[in-house]
């Protein structure tokens, strides 16, 4: 900055502290404070392409065609609570091992792979749910190829089981339907195949896309079946990764173990992790010491769609934070730092997330094409007819979308789905709980309460023609 206008290091210093701005010689400025000493100099400021949050997003050569080759795909198992995700996850973990190995799998460290009979092999994720899935998703980690979608054949499609479709629809990540407990007398899976039809949710054999399998997570029944439509829905998406290159991937989870230092169970998406590799993942970094797979078995390499547990990161980055192989030391440090030091500054790497305020100044720079609303109402019919008006507000230049609406209290599964698809919330007649109000302050994200349908209406109506003042 002092090179840029041609000043001493120490006259920008002196100037920030005339300006009652303490500052070291390598700290990074805000962009208001350089606006104001570049002014005390008679400069002006114009920014252009400063982006902290680039510096977290690792850049990935284009792989060529003859350098790829098929991948097995990443599963996750969501469902309303209750209706089966536990019991198929630990079903399929126990019952399809390698064959002639004995046991199961018998660790948990956040995500399995199964070999099945036939020689494929399927990566699940152990944690369940939609809220994990998008936890991870509004961190910007890309991990599920296919979401199986639980139902009990015993009751119905209820709150979670919608918000699980919203959350993988959103996402864009293809749904399989599992219509679990059919050992039960009162299974009934038609009847869940009809109110799927409701949510324009066609199961193949009504005509639709979707796939779907009754089975028993309990019993075990027709579980293989549903993992051959896995294979089959992976087959469509054709998952290609490169294995000929370093390694990068998705951090699943990790911690500090009192014995073995920073533990994380990271999972490769491209290239091949071996051990002693340098791998940086947010602003932690270090060589891979040791790998093991979810049978506790030390590994040497792991190769794309591989999950592994691996000691010898500095810290533990977050899940759902991305990582990616160095092959230079000074410059794995020299990422970590910087970005170690941009979180320090910012507090918290908070992402700034669409308000409607904010529309009128997107649409000036004219970025702004798809404006995403979940809606909350206290009754069904103000959901629907709120979602319907709101959606008919869509007009050549801005297609609002609704990426989720239901009734009842605006939750953090809510807040979540809007950090990840950059999305205002919409209440009306509805309030967010206390964590989800929390949530949305940190992340940034818009949630507004109305009492009067219109109200609500006219506001996303002059939010949209770019009318509403910007708050300061
Ligand atoms: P989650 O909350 O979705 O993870 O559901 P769980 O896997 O914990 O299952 C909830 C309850 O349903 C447990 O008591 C299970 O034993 C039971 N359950 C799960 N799958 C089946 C099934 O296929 N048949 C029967 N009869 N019970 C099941």
């Amino acid at each position: 900055f002092a090179n840029l206008m041609d000043v001493s290091f120490a006259d920008v210093i002196s100037k920030c502290m005339s300006l009652g701005i303490m500052v070291s010689i390598n700290q990074r400025l805000e962009a208001d404070v350089i606006e104001l000493v570049a002014g005390e100099f008679n400069y002006e400021v114009e920014f252009i392409g400063i982006d902290d949050e680039a510096e977290f997003e690792e850049e990935e050569e284009e792989d060529k065609d003859e350098d790829l080759v098929t991948r097995s795909p990443i599963v996750t198992i969501m469902g309303h609570v209750d209706h089966g995700k536990t019991s198929l996850l630990d079903y399929i973990r126990q019952a399809n091992v390698i064959a002639g190995e004995a046991g199961g799998i018998t660790q948990h460290i956040g995500a399995y792979e199964v070999t099945l009979k036939n020689g494929r092999a399927i990566t699940f994720l152990d944690t369940p749910g939609h809220e994990a899935f998008t936890a991870m998703r509004a961190r910007g980690a890309k991990v599920t190829d296919i979401a199986v979608i639980v139902i009990a054949a015993d009751d119905a499609v209820m709150p979670q089981t919608k918000e699980a479709i919203s959350h993988a629809q959103a996402a864009n990540v293809p749904m399989i339907f599992a219509f679990n407990k059919i050992d039960k007398d009162g299974a009934n899976p038609e009847k869940i195949k009809e109110q799927l039809a409701a949510m324009n949710i066609l199961v193949e054999d009504w005509g639709g896309k979707y796939q779907s399998q009754e089975i028993s997570a309990k019993q075990g029944l027709n579980v293989d079946a549903l993992l051959d439509k896995i294979l089959l829905e992976s087959d469509l998406l054709d998952l290609k990764a490169n294995p000929d290159k370093g390694a990068s991937g998705t951090v699943i989870e990790a911690s500090l173990d009192k014995g073995r230092g920073y533990v994380a169970t990271i999972l490769v998406q491209n290239g091949t992790l071996r051990q002693g590799d340098l791998i940086v993942s947010g602003q932690n970094y270090g060589r891979v010491k040791a790998m093991f797979n979810e049978r506790n078995q030390r590994t040497e390499i792991a190769p794309p769609s591989t999950p592994v547990l691996i000691l010898g990161l500095n810290g533990a980055p977050q899940a759902g934070e991305t990582f990616k192989f160095y092959s230079d030391e000074s410059e794995a440090k020299d990422t970590a730092n910087r970005r170690a030091q941009i979180l320090r500054e910012q507090g918290i790497r908070a992402k700034k997330h669409i308000t409607l305020d904010e529309i009128g100044r997107r649409l000036a720079l004219g970025n702004f094409k798809e404006l995403n609303l979940i809606i909350r109402a206290d009754v069904d019919g103000s959901v629907e007819a709120l979602s319907d008006s709101l959606q008919k507000l869509s007009t050549e230049e801005i297609v609002v979308s609704v990426v989720h609406k239901g009734v009842g209290q605006i939750t953090e599964s809510d807040v979540l789905l809007a950090t990840a698809s950059d999305a205002v919330i919409i209440g009306f007649n509805v309030r967010p709980s206390l964590q989800a109000s929390k949530l949305a302050d940190h992340e940034g994200v818009e949630i507004k309460t109305y009492s009067i349908i219109y109200d609500a209406i006219d506001e996303v109506k002059s939010a949209m023609e770019g009318m509403l003042e910007p708050k300061i």
